[in-house]
Order: C-alpha cells, then sequence, then structure tokens
C-alpha cells in the first residue's frame, strides 16, 4: 500500500488523508498516553503535518503543556497529538488508520512507564523515555 493513507473517528464526522508515508511508528507506553487513549499501551503513527489534510468540523483540542491532543468532539475518539517542540510533526492514533495492519511499529518508547503485566515479546529497540529526541524546549523558551 502507498499514499495516501486514510483514518478517522469511530463515528466518522473527523476523517484525515495523508499524502506521504509516515515518518514514524511506536508504541508509547507513558501515562500520558494511557489518560488520554484508557489503554494499556498506545501506538502512534507520525506524518509531516503539512502532508495532512482534515475534514469535518467536530475535531476538538485538549491542550497540556506543549503537548495537544485532539479527539472527535461527537464520538470521543482519540485522534492525534502533535508536540509544539516538534515543528510540523504530527503523531496519529495506530487505531485511527482505517488499515492499521499496515503501520507496524519499529520500537518502544517510555517503557520505563510500561505496565508491570504487559509483555510483548518483540526484539524492537525500546527506549526508556522518549523515542523521538526533543530540542531543549525549557531552555529555549527561556523558562529553566
Ligand atoms: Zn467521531
Ligand atoms: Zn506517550
Amino acid at each position: 500500500m502507498t499514499a495516501p493513507h486514510t483514518g478517522g473517528c469511530r463515528c466518522g464526522a473527523v476523517r484525515f488523508e495523508a499524502s506521504a508515508e509516515p515518518h514514524h511508528i511506536s508504541y508509547c507506553h507513558c501515562g500520558d498516553c494511557r489518560r488520554a487513549s484508557g489503554a494499556p499501551v498506545s501506538a502512534f503513527v507520525g506524518f509531516m503535518a503539512s502532508q495532512v489534510a482534515f475534514t469535518g468540523k467536530a475535531l476538538k483540542m485538549y491542550e497540556n503543556g506543549p503537548v495537544t491532543r485532539s479527539f472527535c468532539g461527537i464520538c470521543g475518539s482519540p485522534i492525534a497529538y502533535v508536540d509544539e517542540r516538534l515543528e510540523n510533526h504530527i503523531y496519529f492514533m495506530l487505531g485511527a488508520m482505517d488499515m492499521p495492519a499496515y503501520f507496524r511499529p519499529t520500537h518502544h518508547a517510555h517503557v520505563r512507564e510500561q505496565l508491570p503485566f504487559l509483555h510483548m515479546p518483540d526484539d524492537l529497540p525500546r527506549h526508556l523515555k522518549t523515542s523521538v529526541p526533543r530540542p531543549d524546549w525549557q531552555r529555549q523558551n527561556g523558562t529553566q
């Protein structure tokens, strides 16, 4: 399968399309994703935001520090997150993609927060914290 890649929420009010291949596919074990998704582990498919288009008016945002998560305002499905430290990147919930089986994760992030009963016996690289280096955001914003 090649681009475009499409996806959307449970009820169909939010739809999106990416015109290029993803640059990043990973699991995230962090507690923040766990709260946001309700699931013991999340998985994300990262695209360049400039190569993604949304349709529909139901998308809602929840901003928490540098991270803004989006979800469907009608059915509540989590859709994506953006991080202002990672300009022009958007990370979609893998489960929001129409063809989720196409997007095989290549590593695990934030395994320090992985739930002790969750066992995923693959040989993928495991990062204790983030798998995507952020520039030093605090120093950049003069808030250290
Ligand atoms: Zn919806
Ligand atoms: Zn996370």
